[in-house]
């Protein structure tokens, strides 16, 4: 087996609200449980301390009677903006020539619209940009320099998005791409024939995907959501994944709810993922349902082709009436996401489609 093709493998393994809601609780882990929802309600596929600070920026738009649309945006820039987050936005791993190339898409219920940008260089919170192509143009998706020079134009501060930590990672990842260059210390390759030793280094680092999907129903019943990230790490330069197209990484009906997808970007571009997570909430499948039907609709695709492949995925879905979902594709955990709603914060735990 060449090392390209088990590098591979290792990829795929590998408003009458109280004020005390605010208050954030202990964390309690919330069962999968059918018709327990309540608006308003936000949500992040982010588990982790900044995905629950992501959320009570959220919510206090929300508690305020602000707009889903302002929730999310808030709530994703937290994230984007969190230097030790290496799979969205600043922090976020570079692209296989060392450049952070970010992807990010909004879409808001209430007016049926939507905006996104990919390929987007030095702009530490994607999402914002994405806002603005949303509300300031007639377009939806900006790419590259254009998505830039229309981020300059809007006053958005150019940064290097790379910081210490992604370069290392990045650098250990050229180190260890190839026994035909002069690349890494004279040890490394035999390490490298022994397991990917860049990545134990890194164990923080579960694997080369990572966005994150934020989903908001506000009191008045508009729904909306974001998906940003960096992308699939070490990418070719200017390959786009499917957090900045609407229907793929992201999407909103405001008269059903919203699906935000992460993982491998490719099998949700080709099944139109999120687009699908709601058309079947839409015939009356919960979110939780409707994830895991998503999921399956793509391993049966797949079983076709390859029995033992099973692309890495994650999918969260909200409907309109606060419900929630999540599952994933594979893994030996049990997938999490963070929910706020008028009963506190929460980690909901979703369901493993393939164990
Ligand atoms: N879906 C993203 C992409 O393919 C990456 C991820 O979610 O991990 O760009």
């Amino acid at each position: 087996m060449s090392q390209q093709h088990s590098r591979r493998q290792f990829l795929f393994r590998s408003l009458g609200l109280s004020a005390g809601a605010l208050m954030i609780p202990s964390v309690n882990l919330l069962a999968r449980q059918k018709g327990q929802g309540t608006i308003p309600l936000i949500i992040t596929s982010h588990s982790n301390e900044t995905g629950r600070k992501a959320m009570e920026a959220g919510w206090e738009v929300l508690l305020g009677g602000g707009t889903a649309i302002d929730a999310v945006e808030k709530a994703a820039n937290i994230i984007e903006v969190d230097p030790e987050d290496t799979s969205v936005g600043y922090g976020g791993l570079p692209n296989e020539r060392g450049v952070v190339q970010l992807d990010a898409s909004i879409m808001d219920g209430k007016t049926y619209n939507a905006g996104a940008v990919a390929c987007l260089e030095n702009i530490k919170t994607p999402s914002s940009v994405a806002r603005l192509v949303m509300e300031r143009t007639d377009h939806v998706l900006l790419v590259g320099q254009g998505a830039l020079e229309f981020a300059r134009a809007w006053g958005f501060p150019e940064e290097n998005l790379l910081t210490g930590k992604a370069r290392e990672i990045w650098l250990r990842w050229k180190e260890n791409l190839s026994d035909q260059d002069d690349w890494g210390a004279p040890e490394h390759l035999i390490e490298l024939q022994k397991e990917e030793a860049y990545w134990r280094d890194f164990p923080d680092i579960e694997h080369h995907y990572g966005t994150t999907n934020v989903l908001a129903v506000d009191a008045g019943g508009n729904v909306a959501g974001i998906t940003t990230t960096s992308g699939l790490s070490f990418k070719l330069p200017g390959r786009v994944g499917d957090s900045p197209i609407i229907g793929a990484g992201l999407y909103v009906d405001n008269e059903v709810g919203a699906a935000g997808a992460t993982g491998r970007g490719e099998d949700v571009i080709k099944s139109c993922a999120s687009y699908y997570m709601v058309m079947r909430m839409s015939e009356g499948r919960s979110p939780q349902q409707a994830c895991e039907d998503a999921l399956q609709m793509i391993i049966r695709k797949y079983r076709k082709v390859n029995p033992d492949f099973f692309p890495s995925e994650k999918f969260v879905a909200i409907n309109k009436q606060g419900e929630v979902g999540c599952a994933m594709m594979k893994g030996a955990r049990i997938p999490l996401m963070s929910v706020m709603n008028e009963k506190g914060y929460s980690k909901y735990e979703g369901t493993v489609v393939v164990s």
